[in-house]
């Protein structure tokens, strides 16, 4: 076998027993820049086609032992040959041949003695289709993949659709049973309570419920406020000097009596001295996150210990809760972090929630760059874990106060305005709005003592006097009947000499001039709030 190579990418696969045609062909297609590759026998072309890539064979047919239709035989029954093609050459009485060549998978054929001309524009012809048929199998392959590629897609997201359809109606399902349970407990011991002749004791015990139920109430309404905030894109960080070890104390004052009426015992640790412990972080997050974190190892221990507290690991603190609980089986781990996802989602599941609570702290802990896991083992305990940088602080200062803010409370405070002008009442929402603060509104005297005697946590009430229906004065007058000790802000519009003494005659604990100044409200609130 000879080879002849030409600048041409095609390959040509010329078959011919006579020496003279041989020749003949070999010149022919040498000049049209084709590399060449030919051979006089049929054994040789075999032997090629095994070994070689070639894009088209001239093929003759009559050739001592193996002719050209066992060539063209062993070439189709080959896949990765399918689209090469054959031109038979042939004497012009060999019409039966021709159209068994065709039978055997031939494209054309051409007659000796052939007309040059002619033969190179079938075999460009010829190679020009093979090339356009390679390319449309190519774009085929390509389409194939595309659209193999789009259907996983596209079943990815319908699987997610159904799944977070799946889990709306979980959530819808848990929220509507998580405030009906509370709501069924305020209304029935509210009407138990107004049955006459009850006892002091049986009174206190109807309160207590009522009392809880509402807290429970709050707790889940603040859970879908924050979820839906995180979710909008609408909660900032602030970053503040955070002491790590006040926080810890905090917390444990805060559980502690949960803790002990449940028989559990709860402990704290941090590896820095109180003047190592400063960090920058977001302080609220974080104590929300750790908040949530061992709320849940209280709700889902029935007795043991709760551990929490942080470790220094190289450049990050790593903060932990741990339980003696009930435990989170493998499979649920991952998921549990998931909005609305509880490790048992059974229609008799015993613990009450909505399952937002690890999501959130999840969205808070990531944003503030650090993650959060769970170690578990099913009936022995968990203990969550999660990552803060330890960016430390200089100079701790602990009340950071300009502009005034609001005093970092664990819980959020509750605030009733009474107000009927809106855009005052505009003007609190904008003023609090960066503020750990739930706002109640009333637009009269008359439904600010009804908002007094229908939610219990409320911790302060900022109250106009000139209102329609009943005004601030006899509005104070009647909550503090109620509730002595909770704090009235009267907003007074002309601060004339004796207004004080006269609201303080109404009860009033302090008061505010109109147009409200920011930091001096948050002055006022923060005297109330913190006593
Ligand atoms: P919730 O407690 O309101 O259901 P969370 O998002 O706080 O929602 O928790 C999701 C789920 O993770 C819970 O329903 C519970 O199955 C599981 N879980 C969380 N904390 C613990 C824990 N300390 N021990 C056992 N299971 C837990």
């Amino acid at each position: 076998m000879m080879s002849n190579e030409a600048k041409e990418n095609f390959v040509l696969l010329i078959v011919d027993d006579n020496a003279e045609n041989l020749k003949l062909l070999v010149k022919t297609f040498q000049k049209e820049n084709y590399t060449i590759e030919y051979t006089d026998n049929g054994k040789a072309a075999l032997d090629f086609i095994n070994k070689k890539p070639f894009d088209l064979i001239l093929l003759d047919i009559n050739m001592p032992e193996i002719d050209g239709f066992e060539v063209c035989k062993a070439i189709r029954s080959q896949s990765k040959f399918k689209n090469v093609p054959i031109i038979f050459i042939s004497a012009e009485s060999d019409r039966e041949n021709i159209i068994k060549g065709f039978e055997l998978g031939a494209q054309d054929y051409v007659t000796k003695p052939f007309e040059r001309r002619e033969l190179i524009a079938r075999v460009k012809t010829h190679l020009a289709l093979k090339r356009n048929v390679e390319k449309l199998a190519e774009l085929n392959q390509l389409l194939e993949e595309k659209v193999l590629k789009r259907t996983s897609l596209l079943s990815k997201a319908l699987e997610k659709a159904e799944e977070s359809d799946r889990l709306k109606s979980a959530f819808l399902a848990n929220v509507s049973h998580e405030i009906r349970t509370p709501m069924n407990g305020i209304v029935s011991f509210v009407e138990l309570l107004k049955k006459p002749g009850l006892s002091g004791e049986k009174q206190k015990y109807y309160i207590d419920i009522i009392t809880q139920s509402g807290h429970r109430m709050i707790n889940i309404i603040n859970n879908i406020v924050d979820i839906s905030k995180i979710e909008s894109g609408a909660v900032n960080i602030k970053i503040q000097k955070t002491h790590l070890n006040q926080i810890l104390n905090y917390l444990y004052d805060f559980f502690k009596i949960k803790c002990s009426k449940k028989g559990i015992e709860i402990n704290y640790s941090g590896d820095l001295t109180d003047d190592e412990c400063i960090i920058d972080t977001d302080k609220d997050k974080l104590v929300d996150s750790l908040t949530n974190l061992i709320d849940n190892a209280l709700k889902y221990t029935n007795e043991g210990t709760i551990n929490f507290g942080y470790h220094c690991v190289g450049d990050t603190i790593e903060f932990y809760v741990s339980d003696t609980g009930i435990g989170i089986a493998k499979e649920k781990q991952a998921i549990i972090f998931e909005r609305f996802v509880q490790a048992d989602s059974s229609l008799t599941r015993e613990y009450e929630g909505a399952g937002l609570g690890l999501s959130i702290a999840r969205a808070y802990i990531e944003m503030l760059d650090g993650r959060i896991w769970v170690e578990s083992k099913l009936n022995a305990g968990s203990t969550f874990f999660f990552t803060l940088p330890l960016k430390k602080s200089g100079n701790y200062e602990p009340e950071i106060s300009s502009p005034q803010r609001l005093s970092n409370t664990l819980q959020p405070i509750n605030i009733l305005i009474a107000e009927d002008d809106l855009l005052s009442i505009q003007y609190f929402k904008e003023i609090f709005s960066d503020e750990k603060v739930n706002l109640f509104f009333a637009n009269n005297g008359k439904r600010a003592v009804e908002i007094v005697n229908e939610i219990p946590e409320i911790n302060l009430v900022l109250m106009d006097i000139k209102m329609p229906i009943m005004d601030g004065n006899e509005a104070t007058r009647q909550i503090k009947k109620i509730k002595p000790k909770l704090p009235i802000i009267a907003q007074t519009a002309h601060a004339m000499s004796g207004d004080k003494e006269k609201l303080e005659m109404v009860g009033c604990d302090d008061y505010i001039v109109k147009p409200i100044k920011e930091d001096l409200l948050f002055e006022i609130i923060n005297k109330y709030i913190t006593n």
